[in-house]
């Protein structure tokens, strides 16, 4: 299982000044790449990272020798990025690279695992020295990368850490989660979680008590007495909500370490009535939280999928992707003849938590890309068990 932490920084102004410079590095290198990459394909060329990076390699000596003055990793790593950056784009799972702003983009750049050193809540960088860090590493098991990063006006490195199975505790799967307003919740394993019966009729009651409010005079005693039925029937179906919300998040976090899920609810905000949509903006808010601090206390952990990632519309076998799909279509049915699922009635929730459960294992890297057409359920489940 790869996990995360990040940590603070306590630099002294001297080494906060090389984060500036090594971060300034990277903007600059990934500008030149991506710029570079545009210009190559204007061209009608196929540009890659690595040719990039040799194109680079053969003017850096002559046309910028200053990139030498911090982590070889600050001109390295952005080829690597710029390249992934690129498959996704293509892949129709992030928007197109673009350049790095001074102003806008994050500072950060990436450390390989034989470029730094952890000691006692210190890091070792070389051309740099020892940096203080607020609080030791979190987890145990192989350091793989780091990048240091620039929030506000503090700096931060994430470190990720790859830990062997048997510090995980159990055994457990990897599970991905649709979000929606048909189903509260659908997993990639087809189990539902329903909210919908109780949350219309109780939606039903409250629209209604609503326009009793509005009937009533302003400042009457009838009007208060509306008002405060409104307000009950609002913590009612809150509580219902939470309800469903504890017991489901408790589950999954239960039987599952690696939980793929949609961080912004995208298909609820797009078609329905303002009231019903509140509640469900509230419930993806309130999921994803509990979710989280559940998940963490069990020793799993939440991967969070980009909401650029199409997971509806993109068959999870095969990636085919059903551009014109519409919010009606309660069956997803792909169309790419060599699939397996090749017009097979697949529930469109059940195909988008499959899709969802790909992109996070391969977020983490765990798989390279199973929505790619070389994948296959096997796949999944294999990497599900590893994890
Ligand atoms: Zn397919």
């Amino acid at each position: 299982m790869i996990k995360a932490h990040k940590i603070r920084l306590h630099p002294t102004p001297e080494q906060a000044n090389y984060f500036a410079r090594a971060a300034g590095t990277s903007r600059f290198v990934w500008n030149w790449a991506l710029a570079e990459w545009n210009r190559h394909y204007e061209a009608g060329e196929k540009p890659t990272a690595l040719k990039l990076k040799k194109q680079f390699n053969e003017i850096r000596r002559e046309q910028f020798p200053w990139t030498w003055e911090v982590t070889k990793n600050a001109s390295d790593q952005p080829f690597l990025d710029l390249g992934k950056a690129f498959t996704a784009f293509f892949e129709g799972k992030a928007r197109r690279p673009r350049f790095k702003s001074k102003k806008r983009s994050k500072a950060s750049f990436y450390l390989a695992n034989d470029q730094f050193e952890l000691g006692d809540r210190r890091i070792w960088i070389p051309k740099l020295g020892w940096v203080n860090l607020a609080e030791n590493l979190r987890f145990k098991g192989k350091v793989t990368g780091a990048r240091i990063t620039k929030t506000a006006d503090w700096w931060f490195v994430s470190l990720t850490v790859e830990i062997p199975e048997e510090l995980t505790g159990k055994r457990k799967g990897a599970v991905g989660i649709d979000v929606g307003l048909n189903r509260l919740a659908t997993l990639s394993t087809g189990e539902g979680f329903e909210n919908q019966k109780f949350l219309a009729t109780a939606l039903k009651k409250l629209r209604q008590a609503n326009k009793r409010l509005h009937r009533r005079k302003l400042g009457s005693k009838n009007r208060e007495k509306a008002r405060r039925q409104v307000a009950r029937l609002h913590y009612r179906i809150t509580c219902m909500r939470d309800d469903v919300l504890h017991k489901m998040t408790t589950r999954i976090a239960d039987c599952y370490g690696i939980i793929g899920v949609e961080d912004l609810n995208l298909k609820g905000l797009l078609k329905n009535r303002r009231l019903a949509r509140s509640f469900s903006d509230a419930s993806l808010g309130k999921l994803l939280t509990l979710l989280t601090n559940k998940v963490e206390q069990h020793g799993g952990q939440v991967i969070r999928v980009g909401r650029f990632f199409p997971s509806s519309k993109t068959c999870h076998r095969c990636g085919w992707k059903w551009e014109d799909m519409q919010l009606s279509d309660r069956v997803f049915l792909c169309q790419n003849a060599t699939c397996a699922y090749y017009q097979f009635p697949q529930d469109r929730d059940h195909n988008a938590g499959l899709c969802i459960l790909s992109e996070a294992l391969r977020l983490i890297g765990l798989v390279d890309q199973v929505v790619s057409g070389t994948g296959s359920d096997a796949d999944v489940n294999l990497t599900a068990d590893a994890g």
